[in-house]
């Protein structure tokens, strides 16, 4: 047993809002495929507010939870099936994969058979809260990076020992592991895009920006950044969009702006908000072959149409995305190699908290003054 603060998420007082605090908890051993990690930062992903705020049952979700699916620290322990770290190693935690299903054994383990249970929902057991006694849902993406120490699943760590260049890398590289591997492979993996390609992004959080930056490196001859902060349409200029759309306080339609911009129209559009409005209008914004490839999540229900005779004509194709059909263990290097060569500058993304001030993290993210949020666990309080 190893005594830990943790962010514990309970049930929201006011749905679609978390209900975060800091508690004492006691960890469990590591099973024989799990590894006990003392984290040195977690980063903050869009999917940890949505699965903590939404009411219990829904999606078969429960409280209190430990959420965190982006992390970064060292190996404490492990279990007798691990062969993968050894005690000490530096470990940098994407998702869990179930690695003998037949999309795992086809190297797509983001459409892993288990994914929304081992991912989503998580296990209970292995973690008591110290005042109330309670068992908490843990294992979230394999791994509940938001304590200071957590047990993980190991198909959910990346060993990084030859990954860095000094220790304080470890918190730089913590968010790796879900947004910007999911904007760097939408462009990469899932359209791979080339120069050919007009490339339009929905949101510029941390997945629009790095499907910016990706489109860059990819030579990409067009890219339109489309977001309603000002700031952050700046920014992905200087991250490699050709062009942005400031959506706020318009009735815009989407397609014929980015018309104005790209007569064509788009070969690629990356929607990062599952905002409907936008959804229909990426669509429209495609030209012949072109695809729109879906991570926002839409709201309950909405369902999407095409004017089907048109779609067909037009060989459009509509494609949804998880993690950007990464292979953590392949993309986290090489976004890595790509910020060492000054083309995936996602540091200037990052704002870094204490973990103790995870509501003003929120808070900034709420406000879009931070882009990804890295709460650190190295100042013991
Ligand atoms: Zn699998
Ligand atoms: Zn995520």
């Amino acid at each position: 047993m190893v005594s830990t603060p943790a962010i514990v998420a309970r049930e929201p007082k006011d749905i679609g809002h978390p209900n975060w605090q800091i508690e004492d908890v006691s960890v469990s051993e590591p099973g024989d495929n799990e590894i006990l990690v003392e984290m040195i930062a977690s980063g903050v992903c869009h999917t940890d507010l949505v699965l903590s705020s939404l009411p219990p049952g829904y999606m078969g979700i429960e409280y209190p939870k430990i959420v965190g699916h982006e992390g970064a620290g060292y190996v404490k322990q492990t279990g007798q099936s691990v062969h993968s770290v050894s005690v000490g190693d530096p470990v940098l935690l994407s998702f869990h994969s179930c690695g003998s299903c037949s999309q795992c054994d086809d190297d797509h383990p983001a459409y892993c058979d288990t994914f929304a249970r081992e991912n989503y929902i998580g296990r209970q057991g292995s973690v008591t809260t110290t005042n109330t006694g309670d068992k908490p849902w843990a294992r979230f993406f394999g791994q509940s990076s938001f304590a200071r120490c957590s047990v993980v699943d190991e198909s959910c760590v990346v060993n990084a020992k030859g990954l860095l260049q000094s220790p304080e890398e470890l918190k730089l590289f913590a968010p790796l592991g879900c947004g910007f591997q999911t904007g760097m492979g939408a462009v990469a993996n899932i359209a791979n895009a080339g120069a050919k390609d007009v490339v339009v992004v929905l949101g510029l959080g941390s997945v629009g920006m790095a499907a910016i930056m990706t489109a860059a490196i990819r030579g990409c001859k067009a890219i339109v950044g489309v977001d309603r902060l000002d700031d952050r349409l700046a920014l992905a200029k200087e991250l490699g969009a050709t062009h942005t759309l400031n959506t706020a306080g318009s009735d815009m339609d989407l397609a014929e702006a980015v018309r104005a911009l790209v007569p064509a129209g788009a070969s690629l559009v990356v929607d990062t908000t599952g905002v409907p409005k936008l959804l229909e209008g990426g669509l429209e914004a495609l030209r012949q072959r072109g695809k729109l490839v879906m991570i926002g999540v839409p709201p309950p229900g909405f369902e999407l149409s095409v004017k089907a005779t048109e779609h067909m004509n037009m060989g459009r194709s509509v494609m949804g995305c998880i993690e950007g059909d990464c292979i953590p263990k392949e993309a986290i290097p090489e976004m890595i190699r790509w910020y060492r060569d000054g083309r995936f500058p996602f540091d200037r993304l990052i704002t870094y908290f204490e973990a103790h001030r995870f509501d003003q993290a929120l808070k900034q993210l709420h406000d879009g003054s931070a882009v990804k949020a890295v709460l650190l666990w190295d100042s013991r309080e």
